[in-house]
């Protein structure tokens, strides 16, 4: 059972100014370009997310930034008290909503409470570093190195013998839970593992940043999230290749670890991932979070299996998984258990890198 008590749940959401549905923050921020506003708390702090539109696809950045300025501090003004507001600028004649994978922001840019007062002139001066301007990535061709051997079987769980657990959020990074759930993070002390979706990373670069920067394990969750079964092994380590690129150009870091979408395995699968130096990591509890449950029953299913070397699969874009995280976090540790990312679980030994090995070399 749950031991948490009520001195130990984060304290309840700011009444007030931040308490508002998604009509009524509209009218409140009083932005006409603002096509989808959100707001969402985690238990200690509020962000926003704005969704802004352009009428002038071809308009110059300087109008993108302009408008993405005036978006933030219309955000500041109307929520007093937000800990961030992120923005993304999409074409008026294509939003096709927030989360469309066809139709991409012209620009993104995130603005914690710190920055509000400097981020604009920064911006303008082409220094601001919390800014993708919507410049497409170039699409190299794949390599083809011979797979690592020891890379082609999944991992479902780590050594049973550590009381260890390694929770990881697939389809990350996005404008508005991730920084809700690194806030978290950083107030528990817990490493994490992020699946991250290339597409998402490319628009969000500084969320990915700032993963690595708390010291949390970035791993491969392909381009464009999608299903890898029907695909050719050329194709799937094309999505592999690109995004792990793009990864270790943002974070500086090796990527070590792979997760398929929905699950989807193969042998041509695992094939493609250890021929680009991944592990395919699963999962020994699902807490089908996408299924939307509520936090209480993701809670109590949490509590029901923690298992030494347990890897719960969860996802970066749910608002119960938001809210249950600190209890299963309470939970864990009451039974003496340590949070790890996934190679540090994987690897009880000092991390080893992957990356620059003999292909075959044997690696635990
Ligand atoms: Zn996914």
């Amino acid at each position: 059972m749950l031991t948490l008590t009520q001195a130990t749940r984060p304290p309840a959401p700011v009444p007030g100014a931040l308490d508002l549905s998604g009509t009524a923050a509209q009218e409140r921020l009083h932005l006409p370009q603002a096509a989808s506003v959100r707001l969402r708390s985690n238990g200690f702090v509020h962000m926003a997310s704005l969704a802004v539109t352009l009428n002038r696809k071809t308009g110059p950045q300087t109008d993108r930034q302009a408008l993405a300025i005036q978006a933030v501090n219309a955000a500041y003004r109307a929520f007093p008290g937000l800990a961030g507001v992120d923005v993304a600028v999409f074409d008026a004649g294509k939003y096709l909503g927030f989360a469309s994978r066809t139709s991409p922001p012209l620009l993104t840019l995130s603005v914690p409470a710190g920055d509000r007062r400097t981020f604009a002139r920064a911006l303008k001066a082409g220094t601001y570093p919390r800014v993708w301007p919507g410049a497409p990535s170039a699409v190299m061709p794949p390599q083809a190195p011979a797979p690592v051997i020891s890379l082609l079987r999944p991992v479902w769980r780590g050594p049973a013998g550590q009381q260890a657990v390694a929770l990881t959020f697939d389809d990350a990074p996005h404008p508005l839970y991730t920084p809700l759930l690194l806030d978290l993070l950083r107030r528990y002390d817990v490493p994490a593992t992020f699946f991250v979706i290339g597409q998402n990373a490319e628009r969000y670069p500084y969320f990915v940043q700032d993963m690595v920067r708390a010291g949390h394990q970035v791993g491969n969750h392909t381009y464009s999230h999608a299903p890898l079964t029907p695909l050719n092994e050329a194709e799937v380590r094309s999505e592999l290749a690109r995004t792990s690129r793009l990864l270790r150009r943002l974070t500086g870091q090796d990527i070590t670890v792979f997760r398929p979408p929905g699950g989807g395995l193969s042998q041509t699968v695992l094939r493609a991932a250890a021929a680009n130096q991944l592990r395919t990591v699963m999962w020994s509890h699902d807490a089908a979070d996408y299924l939307n449950p509520d936090a209480q029953g993701l809670e109590a299913a949490f509590a029901g299996t923690l298992h030494p070397g347990q890897i719960t699969l969860l996802h970066d874009k749910v608002e119960s998984t938001v809210s249950a995280l600190p209890a299963m976090i309470q939970e864990a540790r009451a039974r003496q258990y340590v949070f790890k990312t996934v190679d540090g679980l994987l690897n009880p030994e000092p991390a080893r890198r992957l990356v620059g090995q003999q292909p075959g070399a044997a690696t635990p």
